[in-house]
This record gives C-alpha cells, structure tokens and sequence, in this order.
C-alpha cells in the first residue's frame, strides 16, 4: 500500500460528500517512542483517523485539535490536525489499562472536546459528552448538536502484516443542501460494510468501486497524510519566559541545564545558562521595540 492518503469524493446523485483516508505511517509516527497500553493504542488510531477526516471538511485553512479527558486511567489523549493533514498526537495516563477496555473504562467521567482554529478568525471549540461507545459515535452526535449536518463516520483499526493499522471513511450531507434522509440512509448502509481488510490492503479507488459500483462517483486527486509536529527550539524558550526568572534560576542550578522534552514527537531541547542569558537579551529586546 502506498504511502498516507486522503480521498474526497462526491456522489453525482446525491447532496453527500465523502471522504476515505488511511494513516499507517503517520500512526506507527505517533506510536512511537511511547509504551502505550493496546486499548489506548487503538484509542489513538481512531482518533487520528476521526481528526483527518474531520480537517478535510474544513472550508478555510486552520487546524483542528480532537481531546478526550476525564477522570479515568487515561487523563488525556489528543489529536491535533490541519488543513495540510499534517498530524500529530499523544496520551497520558494516571492508572493501568487492561487490553480490551471501553472508551468509557479508560476516560471514566469525561468529555470530548474539539477544537477548530481557523488561521484567520474566532476559534471554536465545542464540548460533547461520551454519550456513544466509540469515538465515532460521539463525534457524530457532536455533529447533530453543533451543525446539524448528517455525518458518519466508519473506522477501523486493527493488525495486519504485524503492523497496527488505521483508516476511514466519512459521509457528510452537503451544507445548504438538502440530502434525502432516505439517500443519506441509503449511503450508509453501503459504506457500513467496508471491511478493515479493504481498507488497509486495496486502492481507495477499488474499496469505493466495490462500495458504490452502482452509484455515480467522483474522486478527487488525493491529499498527503504525514506526521509533522510543530514545536521548535523557539517556541520552547518562549515557554520558559513565561516563568519567573527565580524558577527559571533554580531549575539551571539544580540540574546544569534545563531540558525540555516535547511529548507529541519526543524531541529534546536543553538550555544551558548561556542559553538562558540569551534568550533574556532578546526578549528584553523585544520589549523595548
Ligand atoms: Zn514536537
């Protein structure tokens, strides 16, 4: 299978768009370097593929952070996104996660957050409760309550070649349109059955060919899926001046440096005094200016 793909597609019969998307090297990208328990693991391939799925829907470039946190063993789990489909993610956990446990066991009492940050413009952020059993199934009753837009969403997980793998499919009504409940009805019927198989080992052209042969569809060109995390050395340093200069002292005394780990892409940055003296000049630079 070639590399991370996005497929949109439209029905020439129906006021419903879709989209099929496949994330394998941008998950095992997210995997690793981190000891994640299986149902977390699983966890965070539905969401990556949710998170694409739901950034391909964007009319306007921005990104859009989907964040699962509650009480239970797993504090957080994220997935950020943008309209480049570049991905990143992680979770943190406070407990142990048996294999095959529910969202419901792992979040405990919690919520589902999504937030939208166009580039230009007000974010939005909307907050559902974990009212379905999957990821999915929240995420399309936050659909119901925010835009009233009919959306499904079909993901699949699993091993195959030894390999965890992740992809997807979604079925949105067209905005300003009115979609048959029927017809949309109809649709999600077929996409139900697209099989984990399908999805991981065939072109996103033959899995819609063997979905829809009887229906008229247009695909477009695909999109690129990769893992990319935006931190830098910058943003880090702008992080340190936000603590006192005391903190910022006793941590360099305490340890030489200061280290600093991004979690998402696990890369260091360690600042020395040197460093620090540095950064002070230029953000007193800054001020002045
Ligand atoms: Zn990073």
């Amino acid at each position: 299978m070639a590399h991370d793909q996005l497929h949109r597609y439209l029905f020439e019969n129906y006021a419903v768009r879709g989209e099929l998307v496949t994330v394998n090297d941008t998950y095992q990208r997210i995997l690793t370097n981190h000891d994640y328990p299986a149902a977390v693991q699983t966890l965070l391939g539905e969401m990556l593929v949710a998170t694409s799925l739901l950034t391909a829907t964007l009319k306007f470039s921005g990104d859009i952070t989907v964040q699962l946190q509650g009480d239970g063993p797993l504090k957080l789990a994220v997935i950020n996104g943008n309209h480049r489909q570049q991905m990143r993610g992680v979770a943190r956990l406070q407990g142990d996660i048996p294999s095959g446990s529910s969202l419901k066991e792992m979040v405990g009492n919690g919520y589902l957050v999504i937030t939208i940050t166009p580039t230009e413009g007000e974010r939005y952020q909307g907050v559902v409760g974990l009212d379905g059993d999957t990821v999915a199934e929240c995420l399309e009753s936050y659909f119901q309550q925010s835009e009233q837009l009919p959306t499904r969403l079909f993901i699949r997980t699993g091993e195959h070649d030894g390999e965890l793998k992740a992809a997807g499919m979604l079925l949105q009504v067209l905005p300003a349109q009115d979609a048959d409940r029927h017809d949309f009805e109809h649709l999600t019927q077929l996409t139900t059955t697209v099989k984990a198989e399908e999805l991981f080992t065939l072109p996103a052209t033959e899995v819609l060919y063997r979905l829809y042969h009887q229906e008229e569809v247009t695909v477009y060109e695909p999109q690129d899926v990769e893992f990319h995390c935006h931190c830098s050395r910058d943003r880090c340093a702008n992080a340190l001046m936000t603590l006192s200069d005391q903190e910022v002292n006793e941590m360099i005394e305490q340890d030489g440096e200061i280290d600093m780990h991004c979690d998402y892409c696990g890369t260091h940055y360690s600042f020395n005094s040197l460093d620090i003296r540095a950064i002070r000049q230029e953000s007193s630079r800054n001020l002045l200016h």
